[in-house]
Order: C-alpha cells, then structure tokens, then sequence
C-alpha cells in the first residue's frame, strides 16, 4: 500500500511507503515534525500545563526545533505561561474554505498554537460538543505551519474523555509523559490513563510527580505534603517509571502567572537535573 491509496489527503504525508498503518494518522500539512510527545494527567489542576511548558523550555534550551499543541481546548493555560496571551494566531484563509494558522513564537522560538490565540479574547469561552472540540483540534494540529520541529508537545486535557482518545488514535504521537500528585485520589485517576494508554498500544516515558514537596524554608528538608508515600512508591503503583519530582514552588507559580517561566525554568538548576536528560 502506497501513500497515494490512503483515504485521507490529510494522512501519510511524511511516510512514504508502506504506511498501511500509518494511514490511519493524522499528518501535518505545512510541517516536518520528528517527534511528538503527549502530556497528560487525569485529573485536571495537577501540573500538565506546567510540565509541558517546562518542557518546551528545557528542549529550546537544548537547541532544538519546539512546538506546543495546546489541545486544551476549553482551558488553554500555553499562551500565559509563555506571556503570550496578548498576541493572536494569524489565520490565513486559502481556496476551498480551506484555513491555514501560523503559530505565535515565544522568545526562544518555540511555536505556540492554542485556541487562547484564536479566539479575538482571551476570556472568550469556547462553548462546543466534543466532536466540534475534537474536529477543532484535528485542524489546529494538520493546518498549522509548523516548519521544521524536533518536538511537538501536545498539553492534552484532563482525563480519558474525547480528545484524549483521538490524540492516542488518530495523531502520530510516539510517546507520553504523565503528570500527577502524590495523593491517593489522583494516582487512582491517573491510573485510568495509564491502563487506557497501553490499551490502545501508546508507549509511556514514565511519570512527573508534581508538588511533591516544599523545601523547608529553616532548613534543608523537604516535606511532603500531601502524602507519606515516596514517588517512587507512587510511580510503581502506576507501574511506570518514575522522571523525577517537582516541588510547590510560589517563585513558578509568580513567574507562571506573570507569563515570565519560560525565563525562570531555564534558570533553575532543578529543572535542569529533571528535564535535560528527557529526551
Ligand atoms: P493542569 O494543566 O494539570 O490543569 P496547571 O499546570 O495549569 O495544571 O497548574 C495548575 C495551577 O497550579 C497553576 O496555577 C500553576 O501555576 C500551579 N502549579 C502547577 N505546578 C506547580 C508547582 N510545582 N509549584 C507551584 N505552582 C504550581
């Protein structure tokens, strides 16, 4: 089976030949993308935003190609934690109803398209059914010109819910990091996503445990907040590797919220020893 034989003209761009399982992916029209990896969580407030967009900044740091898919559709968090809220996407109408978006760059370059940068108002809500919501995301991901990227982040949304399943079906991810907390209730959740993911045969690069703990203010402890278990306790019940944990730290959550963490993530040695090693 040759690419010519796909169903789609949105599939098997980049494949060439034989791609009789690959036909069934999506493929970007304007892009070259060598990897792609999902973020995902369960539970929705535990840190997926965050984890992506550290990501991203330790992999421009890296010198590579960065591009993030802000596949939260109805709670995009990407263009404030880039501080690019106040830009729009440009979209550009071609022939047969067709659309093409050029994604908004940060200061390091890493190309950002969320639909935060498509609507004419941050605060305006997005009030679609999921097939609309996932229709919507199938373009933003196809039509964007994306160039030539290294990685292409995906911040899904919470949970194993529409969005989730067509990342995992229909986007040619090749893996996924999970994000989650160190509480019973959440690691139950997040389990869902674990068993759903080697279910449909997605691999998984382990699991970020997130506000893991403060650091002591008086002293060199760390305290665990939330729970008495460690994270490697925490990874085995999901049965994933563990990446490594990240503290409740108020200078992120400030630099987060003044659309400045780009800049500080890079800064912090923590996130250094974490993420530089990743990929
Ligand atoms: P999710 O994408 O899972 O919904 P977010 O990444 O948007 O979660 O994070 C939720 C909130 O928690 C945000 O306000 C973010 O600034 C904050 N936050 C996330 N991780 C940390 C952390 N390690 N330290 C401090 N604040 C954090």
């Amino acid at each position: 089976m040759s690419c010519e034989d796909c169903k789609s003209k949105d599939t098997c761009k980049s494949k060439g030949e034989g791609c009789k399982e690959e036909s069934l992916k999506l493929a970007s029209r304007y892009g070259s993308i060598k990897n792609i990896i999902g973020v995902i969580s369960g539970k929705g407030g535990v840190g997926k935003s965050t984890v992506t967009g550290i990501m991203a900044a330790m992999l421009a740091k890296k010198g590579y190609k960065v591009g993030v898919l802000d596949a939260d559709i109805t709670g995009p968090s990407m263009p404030r934690f880039f501080g690019i809220n106040n830009k729009r996407a440009k979209i550009i109408p071609l022939e047969n109803d067709m659309v093409k978006f050029e994604p908004v760059e940060t200061d390091s370059g890493i190309k950002i398209i969320s639909m935060n940068l498509l609507t004419a108002v941050e605060d305006e809500p997005v009030i679609w059914r999921g097939p609309v919501i996932t229709g919507v995301l199938k373009q933003m991901f196809v039509e964007t010109n994306w160039g030539e990227l290294d990685y292409l982040l995906i911040d899904m949304p919470p949970g194993t819910g529409d969005i989730a399943l067509t990342v995992m079906q229909e986007f040619p991810i090749n893996e996924i990091v999970i994000v989650s907390t160190p509480q019973d209730m959440v690691s139950m959740i997040v389990k869902k996503v674990v068993i759903m993911a080697q279910k449909i045969g997605v691999k998984i690069k382990g699991v970020v445990e997130n506000m893991a703990y403060i650091n002591c203010p008086d002293c060199d402890k760390k305290i665990r907040v939330f729970s008495r278990k460690s994270s490697e306790e925490n990874a085995d019940y999901l049965g994933i590797p563990l990446i490594g944990e990240l503290p409740i730290n108020i200078d992120l959550t400030e630099a987060l919220e003044e659309g400045r963490a780009e800049e500080y993530v890079k800064e912090d040695p923590l996130y250094a020893l974490i993420f530089e090693g990743l990929y």
